[in-house]
């Protein structure tokens, strides 16, 4: 990573185009030894988690019509900042010098005397028809293509773009900033002598997980586009190449494109759901209805750990019990040497991971995320009065150290954390379940399920979920759905994530996907 040192510098970086995966190494690394981030609105949001914690946060606006900083004042705001001695990230959408009045920022700080570097990013106008499966270049169909804009200076007495000299000068037209003008555009284009059949893709929100395409013909566009209601942000391609956006359109063809999907994990536990969701194309929202909080008393856990050499196997359940133990092991100023003594055991490979990423040996772990494996697997190794300590929440299911116990083993459970309910539902996500926006929901527990339901009260809860796809973790999971009046429609066999996203793209791989309705994919 690099480092900055010599304070006072601007960063003009690149974001790209709204796919937070779509910012450069080097972007990212000024973005995270900023002491200050000027952004827009179209630098994806998501990115400002990868900034420091104690970083300050300057939104600057920019969407159309509602400048909330005027340019000459992001100007001063800059050359301020970087006097102070600070080093400033100005994350731009797409790549700074595209339209994005990079440049005169850059002048403004040339004007001053202030250093500052130049961070190119991705831009929406070549990665937005890339994900809408049009590349602005093909052998035999593109040999060039022009990025221009269709917003000019409302001030400015006459036109600069020359429509009609562009219309058959350039293969792909890529318009951005255009949809307010489209007619103009059009008919520019159209008395320059380009035909009226030449296929026009118009993408809005491109590389987002909403992602939409609407296609058309020149001498269409504007009709259709007036129909669908296409507005901005969205970035107009025009040319041939645009026809091969029905073999193409791999973006779209993700298996869970365009599918609102709940996560109702905890904080901590969401983002791996949703990035595999994402992923497979879905538009993810998470929902907590659970958080993670620490157990009422630590008293158990420290008189274990005072015992710890006298155990036979330390047992962790889940991800959480190896962070909680971990940094209740901090909180006291201890570490992993204070786990002497048992083998380890995991619960699932997940859980194996963790462990081992703390430090540990994991001598045990079974493959499958169930209790009854692990107890299988110790049993293997032989129970007969053998000292168990088994770290969990403290709402558990109790069969292992039933059986374990019945086996002959002397089983000390300890809970490192528990599971409460959130004190109130994310409003934005409950808006969009309430405006039956969602298609599915995702309970990857039963905790989270019969939380659900109370959050919502079980009658309102069901009533919601009416028309909603309820996927369910593994069959306990399903069966606790089915107790509450749920219908479960995905429930993987195996006890993973994966396997849970995996079914929801099997049930989707037959259904239309509804962000391509009504807008003419073909
Ligand atoms: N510097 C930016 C462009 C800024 S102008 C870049 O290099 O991408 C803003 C215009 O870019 C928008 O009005 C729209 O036309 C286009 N644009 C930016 N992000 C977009 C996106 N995710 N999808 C579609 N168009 C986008």
């Amino acid at each position: 990573m690099a480092k900055f040192c010599g304070a006072g510098k601007v960063f003009l970086v690149g974001a790209g185009p709204g796919d937070p995966g779509l910012i450069t190494l080097k972007g990212l690394e000024c973005l995270g030894a900023a002491d200050v981030v000027v952004y827009d609105r179209l630098a994806a949001p998501g990115l400002l988690d990868a900034a420091r914690p104690d970083v300050e946060l300057i939104y600057c606006g920019k969407s159309p019509g509602h400048h909330e900083l005027a340019q000459d004042q992001i100007n001063r705001l800059l050359v301020e900042k970087a006097k102070e001695g600070k080093i400033v990230c100005r994350l731009k959408g797409g790549d700074p010098f595209v339209f994005g009045r990079g440049g005169e920022e850059a002048l403004e700080l040339h004007r001053h005397g202030l250093p500052y570097e130049i961070v190119p990013g991705v831009t929406s106008a070549i990665a937005v028809a890339a994900y809408a499966g049009i590349p602005v270049t093909h052998r035999g169909i593109a040999t060039s293509f022009a990025v221009v804009t269709g917003h000019e200076d409302p001030s400015k007495p006459e036109t600069q773009v020359q429509w009609q000299k562009l219309a058959t000068a350039v293969d792909t037209l890529v318009i951005l900033m255009g949809v307010g003008n489209l007619w103009q555009i059009v008919a520019g284009l159209t008395s320059g002598g380009r035909p009226a059949d030449t296929p026009v893709a118009i993408v809005r929100w491109g590389t987002l997980p909403e992602q939409t395409t609407l296609v058309s013909t020149l001498g269409q566009i504007v009709q259709d586009a007036a129909t669908a209601g296409v507005a901005p942000p969205a970035a107009i391609i025009i040319g041939e190449a645009a026809a091969l956006r029905p073999k193409l359109a791999w973006f779209d063809n993700r298996p869970l494109f365009g599918r609102r999907g709940l996560v109702t994990r905890t904080r901590q536990q969401a983002s791996e759901l949703s990035a595999l969701l994402r992923q497979e194309g879905a538009i993810a929202i998470e929902m907590p209805v659970i958080q993670i909080v620490p157990p009422d008393s630590w008293e158990p856990v420290d008189r274990a750990l005072a015992a710890m050499e006298s155990f036979d196997w330390l047992v962790f359940t889940s991800v959480n019990s190896v962070t909680a133990l971990t940094d209740h092991l901090a909180a006291l100023e201890l570490d992993i040497r204070a786990l002497k003594g048992p083998r380890i055991a995991a619960i699932g490979p997940k859980t194996a991971a963790a462990a081992t990423a703390a430090g540990l040996r994991v001598s045990l772990c079974p493959e499958e995320y169930v209790a009854e494996a692990l107890l299988e697997a110790l049993a293997a190794e032989g129970l007969e009065s053998k000292r168990i300590l088994l770290l969990r929440a403290a709402q558990a299911r109790e069969i292992l150290p039933q059986r374990a116990a019945a086996a002959g083993a002397e089983v000390v459970v300890a809970a490192v954390y528990q599971t409460l309910p959130v004190e109130t539902l994310d409003p934005e996500a409950l808006r969009t379940l309430e405006q039956g926006e969602v298609d599915f929901v995702t309970f990857a527990s039963s905790s989270t399920v019969t939380n659900f339901a109370q959050a919502l009260g079980q009658e309102r809860a069901r009533a919601l979920l009416e028309n909603v796809c309820v996927a369910c973790l593994g069959p306990i999971t399903a069966a606790t759905a089915r107790e509450l009046g749920l219908t479960p429609a995905v429930v993987p066999d195996e006890y993973t994530i994966e396997a849970l996203v995996a079914a929801l793209c099997a049930y989707y791989s037959l259904r239309e996907s509804p962000l391509k309705q009504g807008h003419n994919n073909a």
